[in-house]
């Protein structure tokens, strides 16, 4: 099988929104009218964002589904997506794990693959989504305003949990282990939730890096500051519901573990019963986690009010 061959088999499907698809020199494909495109990308490296042992079909789901987080995060659509891919060699066994990961996500939100480049080198994964949202209705990192509500979407800090298992650094039951994993591996892009909330959300980011670190990027673009209040936090880490999470670890996991690609948002106390609704038509849970400061700072309190010293930073690749 060669490059071409390997293309039609696992990722060439019948053009359904796009005029072009796969095989052409462009993808061509005419966006919805009084829309903005909204175009992300992301990459995945071996042993970097991955470990080598890890399910293709899993690893399929999941590159889609970091890059549908991008979208979620900005209230688009996803559309259209594009497949780059450096493979170490052919291997059909893994093809088909992989391709039906991605596609069964991609089914899911009725999204098409319309392109890609394909390569032979160190196992690399680069996807590109493109979607729209309604003109001016984007929803960015910098509108978040003092006095908002400060919220968080789902569960964070399981896919961080399943990390420190795997590493060696905690010892977990085997169905805490599993369903943190699982977390870790298929993460669940808030695409819904992220449309209801346009018009309400005054700032949104996905978090990728740590709750932290992907906080404080809208409070640096909305030159604000946030109070957190751990106790809130707590019922975050879906382990701690039938696992006795040890408080040290249960800091580190929410506030500062990435890979859980949940929405953190803001929005003024008086969109508090929208939110609610927002979240009950997306089926999609929410916490309230604290609120907007005029400051500049990122606290976090316990149950007396007092400040917790974490001393935490979320992933930097460079850092
Ligand atoms: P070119 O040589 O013009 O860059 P290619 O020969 O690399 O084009 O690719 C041929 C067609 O297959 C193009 O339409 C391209 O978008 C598509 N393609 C290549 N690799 C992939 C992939 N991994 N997933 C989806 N489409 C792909
Ligand atoms: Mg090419």
């Amino acid at each position: 099988m060669g490059e071409f061959d390997l293309i039609d088999r696992y990722f060439k499907r019948p053009a359904r929104q796009a005029d072009v698809g796969i095989g052409d020199d462009c993808a061509i494909w005419t966006p919805r009218a009084s829309h903005q495109l909204a175009i992300s990308t992301d990459m995945l490296v071996e042993g970097r964002h991955f470990l080598s042992t890890v399910d293709p079909a899993r690893l399929g789901h999941k590159a889609l589904a970091v890059n549908l987080s991008d979208l979620a995060a900005c209230g688009a659509t996803p559309q259209v997506f594009f497949l780059s891919l450096a493979l170490p060699r052919l291997e059909e066994s893994w093809l088909d794990g992989f391709s039906h990961g991605l596609f069964a996500l991609a089914d899911a939100h009725g999204i098409e693959l319309i392109g890609g480049d394909t390569t032979q080198g160190p196992l690399n994964i680069s996807i590109t989504v493109m979607g729209d949202v309604p003109t001016g209705q984007a929803i960015l990192r910098s509108g978040a305003q003092a006095g908002d509500d400060l919220y968080v979407s789902g569960h964070v800090g399981d896919a961080r949990l399943a990390l420190e298992a795997f590493r060696g650094l905690v010892g977990l039951p085997q169905a805490i282990f599993e369903s943190a994993r699982l977390r870790m591996e298929t993460p669940l892009p808030r695409v819904a939730l992220g449309q209801s909330l346009r018009g309400m959300a005054t700032a949104m980011a996905d978090i990728s890096d740590g709750l932290l670190g992907d906080l404080g990027h809208i409070l640096r673009a909305s030159h604000v500051g946030a109070v957190i209040d751990w106790p809130a936090c707590q019922p975050l880490l879906a382990a701690s519901q039938t696992w006795p999470c040890p408080e040290a670890l249960a800091l580190t996991c929410v506030l500062s573990g990435g890979d859980d690609y949940e929405l953190v948002f803001t929005a003024p106390a008086s969109a508090r019963q929208a939110v609610l609704d927002a979240s009950n038509r997306s089926a999609t849970p929410v916490t309230r986690i604290g609120h907007i400061t005029s400051d500049t700072q990122l606290r976090v309190l316990d149950s007396q009010g007092q400040a917790i010293d974490h001393g935490l930073r979320s992933f930097d690749h460079f850092a």
